[in-house]
C-alpha cells in the first residue's frame, strides 16, 4: 500500500503503540486516586504535558488534554458564547460551525485562525492583534511539521491532536494562556484543574507522549522539511509534468505552504471516482478533507480559496509522512496519469 494520507489521520508509530500496551497494564489506574498506582499513571501524564508545553513555549498548567483537536476548538469557541467570534472559511468544520451556534456581539472578541490549512497545506497569516481580543489558533496540522512556539505567536488558545503525529485518535490538547478566559465544555469532574471532566484516558496520554517524545528526539521537523518536502515536491512537478488538464491548489515555494500536503485538481475528473481507482490499485489518497467525505458538497476551503466548483471537485489531497520513500511517488505516477486519462475521456465535464 502507498499511503498519502497523513494529513487525515498517521500510521500509529511502533514506539506509541508499545508503550500504549505496557501502558495497559502499567497505568490503568485512575490517575486522580491518591492511591500508588493512580500516582504512577498521574506522573505518565504530567510528563507528557511538560513535554508538549516545553515543545510549544507554554507552561505545564497551560495544557489541558481532551478527546483531540474537534473539543479543543469547540472548547474555545464555547468560551466566548455570545461573543463576535471571527474566523476564516478556510478552518476546521469544527470551528466554523461551532462559531455559528455560539457567536454574538459581545466583546471581547475572539478571533480564530489557523496557522496552516488541512487541504491545502497552505501557510496562513494569524491576524493583527487588536485591543480587548483574544486569539486561538488551531496548530493541528502544524505540530511536528513546523517548530511551535505559542508565545511568539501571540497566542492566547491553540489546539493539537495527537494522532497527526504517529499518536492514537481520540486524544489531544488545548493550550490556554493564564488568565484567558476559560469555560469548561465538559462539567462535572475535577479533572484538568476543573477545566475538563473526565477520568483521564492515560492509555492514550502515554501514546501522545511516545508520539511527542519521537518528534522531539528526531527533530522530525527537519526531516519534514528535507526529506517530506522533495517527495511531495517531486509528485508536485511530475503531475503537472504528465497529466493534462492538471493544476495544482497547494503553493510549493518554501515557506508557504506544509512541506508534506499537495492539492491537485485534474480537469473533468471527479475527486472521488480518482480517490476510488487509485484505492483499487493500493494508492491511498483523499478528496478535499476526509471530514467531508461521504458529503457530496464540494470542500468549502477550495470552493473559499478558488470559488469554482469543478476545480473543487475535481481535488485531490496527497499528504505525506516520514515513512514514505520516493519509490511511493513513483508508483503513484505509474498509475495516476492513466486513471485520469480514463475518467476525462468518459467525463461529460466541460465537453
Ligand atoms: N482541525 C484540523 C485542522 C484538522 O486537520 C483536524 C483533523 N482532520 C481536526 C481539527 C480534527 O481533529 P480530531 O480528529 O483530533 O478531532
Amino acid at each position: 500500500m502507498v499511503y498519502l494520507d497523513y494529513a487525515a489521520t498517521t500510521p500509529i508509530l511502533p514506539e506509541v503503540s508499545k508503550a500504549m500496551r505496557k501502558a495497559e497494564t502499567l497505568f490503568f489506574a485512575n490517575a486522580s486516586a491518591l492511591h500508588t498506582p493512580g500516582h504512577l499513571s498521574r506522573n505518565e501524564i504530567e510528563e507528557c504535558r511538560a513535554i508538549l508545553a516545553e515543545m510549544i513555549g507554554a507552561d505545564p498548567d497551560e495544557i489541558i488534554f481532551t478527546s483531540g483537536a474537534s473539543e479543543s476548538n469547540n472548547t474555545v469557541v464555547r468560551t466566548f458564547e455570545g461573543h463576535k467570534i471571527i474566523t476564516s472559511p478556510l478552518e476546521h468544520h469544527s470551528v466554523i460551525e461551532a462559531a455559528k451556534v455560539y457567536g454574538g456581539d459581545k466583546t471581547p472578541t475572539l478571533y480564530s485562525f489557523m496557522l496552516a490549512n488541512n487541504e491545502t497545506g497552505e501557510i496562513l497569516e494569524l491576524p493583527k492583534k487588536k485591543p480587548n481580543s483574544f486569539y486561538h489558533s488551531d496548530l493541528t496540522q502544524v505540530l511536528g511539521k513546523i517548530p511551535i512556539d505559542v508565545k511568539k505567536l501571540g497566542l492566547d488558545y491553540a489546539t493539537f491532536s495527537a494522532h497527526k503525529i504517529g499518536g492514537p485518535i481520540g486524544v489531544g490538547a488545548l493550550y490556554v494562556k493564564k488568565d484567558a478566559p476559560f469555560k469548561p465544555l465538559i462539567i462535572g469532574g475535577l479533572q484538568e484543574n476543573k477545566r475538563r471532566g473526565g477520568t483521564y484516558n492515560t492509555v492514550s496520554i502515554v501514546g501522545f507522549k511516545e508520539a511527542l517524545k519521537y518528534a522531539r528526539d528526531n527533530c522530525i521537523w527537519e526531516k519534514y522539511d528535507t526529506d517530506v518536502r522533495k517527495l511531495r515536491d517531486a509528485l508536485a512537478k511530475r503531475i503537472l509534468k504528465e497529466i493534462p488538464g492538471s493544476s495544482l491548489n497547494t503553493d510549493i515555494t518554501p515557506g508557504a505552504s506544509l512541506p508534506n500536503i499537495l492539492n491537485a485538481s485534474f480537469k473533468a475528473a471527479e475527486g472521488e471516482s480518482i480517490q476510488l481507482y487509485l484505492d483499487a490499485e493500493g494508492i491511498i489518497v483523499s478528496t478535499g478533507s476526509a471530514c467531508a467525505a461521504g458529503d457530496i458538497k464540494p470542500s468549502h476551503v477550495l470552493m473559499a480559496k478558488t470559488g469554482d466548483a469543478e476545480v473543487a471537485h475535481s481535488s485531490i489531497r496527497f499528504s505525506f509522512g516520514p515513512e514514505n520513500t520516493m519509490a511511493d511517488v513513483e508508483k503513484t505516477m505509474t498509475v495516476l496519469p492513466g486513471v485520469i486519462d480514463r475518467l476525462q475521456k468518459i467525463s461529460t465535464i466541460g465537453q
